[in-house]
């Protein structure tokens, strides 16, 4: 399986999203190849950022919708087609300010659907201003003075708002990407990866995580203490832990409100007239 398209990448070279959509691209085409999803059930969600255009660069069906508005798409998704793989991108704009809301809601409902965060920490498709995860003291074009604000931590964000999947990688390690993008697939419920990637252009961060990141895997870390996922989640400095923080398994979203709808009524011969009529 090759999901490569004939569209013309317009990243600048050395972006972090090159690092994004290639692990993805292998995994994905993996797991294809080995029957373990069908490429039709695939769907792709991206918002408002130079990664947006990261649809148009896979051979799978997908949406580029507005900004901020990557997790209603993709419950909605799933809801609708309980058989469908929701995948959504997001970038630190669009997951932490403009959909803000929207992103804690999936996670504590645990749509059984995967977002991947591109937190390269500035806005660069409007040419390098400060996102809610720039970090203090971060000179920009909107913050000349350096950023007053104190970032937002997202895996630590995603953990208290109870997402079942939790976990982050570096751009610039795509065998390490891979890993942790074939556990997300896996996972049933809820998957928040944020990757850490440079914008080369506006806020290189490449040599910065390069020599700071270091694998979980590669520690005594166990997966699935929730509070010892919180406490690592707050490490960072002249270390950063990337891997999977936290993971366990309960009903997905769909399971109840589909369970809830089936003893309502018989969804084969469900009309959405007769429901859409109830508020006219
Ligand atoms: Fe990537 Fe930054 Fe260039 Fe956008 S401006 S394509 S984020 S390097």
């Amino acid at each position: 399986m090759n999901l490569t398209t004939d569209r013309k990448i317009q990243w600048c070279p050395g972006c972090g999203n090159f690092g994004i959509y290639n692990a993805l691209k292998t995994v994905l085409e993996k797991a294809i190849d080995e029957k373990r999803v069908k490429q039709e059930n695939i769907v792709l969600v991206s918002g408002i950022g130079c990664y947006g255009y990261i649809t148009n660069y896979y051979h799978l069906n997908s949406f580029h919708t507005i900004h901020g508005r990557v997790p209603p798409l993709l419950t909605g998704i799933k809801l609708a087609n309980p058989e469908l793989i929701p995948i959504g991108f997001v970038g630190d704009g669009d997951a932490f300010a403009e959909g803000m809301s929207h992103t804690i809601h999936i996670a504590r409902r645990n749509s059984n659907a995967k977002l991947i965060l591109h937190n390269n920490g500035v806005y660069g498709l409007t040419t390098g201003q400060f996102t809610p995860t720039s970090p203090k003291g971060f000179k920009s074009k909107s913050t000349p003075f350096g950023n007053p604000e104190n970032p937002i931590n997202p895996v630590t964000l995603m953990l208290v708002s109870q997402a079942t999947f939790v976990a982050r990688g570096f751009s610039g390690d795509i065998k390490h990407l891979q890993y942790i993008f074939d556990e997300m697939l896996k996972h049933r419920g809820f998957a928040f990866v944020e990757v850490l990637q440079p914008c080369v252009t506006f806020n290189n961060t490449y040599q910065f995580y390069k020599e700071r990141v270091y694998k979980l895997e590669e520690t005594d870390y166990k997966i699935g203490d929730f509070n010892l996922a919180l406490q690592k989640s707050l490490e960072w400095g002249e270390k950063i832990p990337v891997g999977i923080f936290y993971r366990s398994e309960l009903p997905t979203y769909e399971d109840l409100v589909l369970r809830g709808l089936d003893l309502f009524c018989d969804r084969s011969v469900l009309d959405l007239k007769d429901i859409v009529k109830e508020f006219i």
